[in-house]
């Protein structure tokens, strides 16, 4: 897939990458519509953080679920969803008491500014515009959402 990959401070690439695969059964791909610029991304562009050559950037993103593991229960293909930078499992002590941020079981979305993003904690994590349930890539191609 193409992805936005970064290189260096201010070294900003879309490449060619290998695409995200489920490899847990909590994960679900996304087809990116739209990706967006979190504060957190221009720290590394800035050169505050340390860079790993070649890494995918964007981790804040909406598009439609393409692929779910077997434990994802709450969203299916087709749903358009909203997907956030940090993902919780949303069963933990801290996630059933309001305070996700805290959730024992945290996860990262990856490639978020790509043709695909990569969800850990799917249940947990996406939210979804319920206008559109079950019709995101027809609501998408209308220009609905
Ligand atoms: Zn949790």
């Amino acid at each position: 897939m193409r992805a936005t990959t970064i290189h260096a401070a201010g070294d900003i690439r879309v490449e060619e990458v290998p695409d995200p695969t489920i490899t847990k059964p909590t994960d679900a791909i996304v087809k990116v519509t739209a990706g967006c610029i979190c504060g957190s991304d221009l720290w590394p562009y800035r050169g505050f953080n340390d860079i790993t050559p070649g890494d995918t950037i964007g981790h804040e993103c909406v598009g439609v679920v393409e692929e779910v593991g077997s434990e994802v229960t709450d969203f299916k293909p087709g749903d358009f969803v909203i997907v956030p930078f940090d993902h919780c499992d949303n069963t933990c002590a801290h996630c059933r008491n309001g305070m996700q941020s805290g959730c024992v079981n945290p996860g990262f979305t990856a490639s978020g500014r790509a043709e695909y993003a990569l969800v850990t904690r799917a249940n947990g994590s996406l939210g979804q515009d319920r206008r559109h349930a079950g019709q995101g890539a027809a609501a998408v191609a209308a220009g609905a959402v």
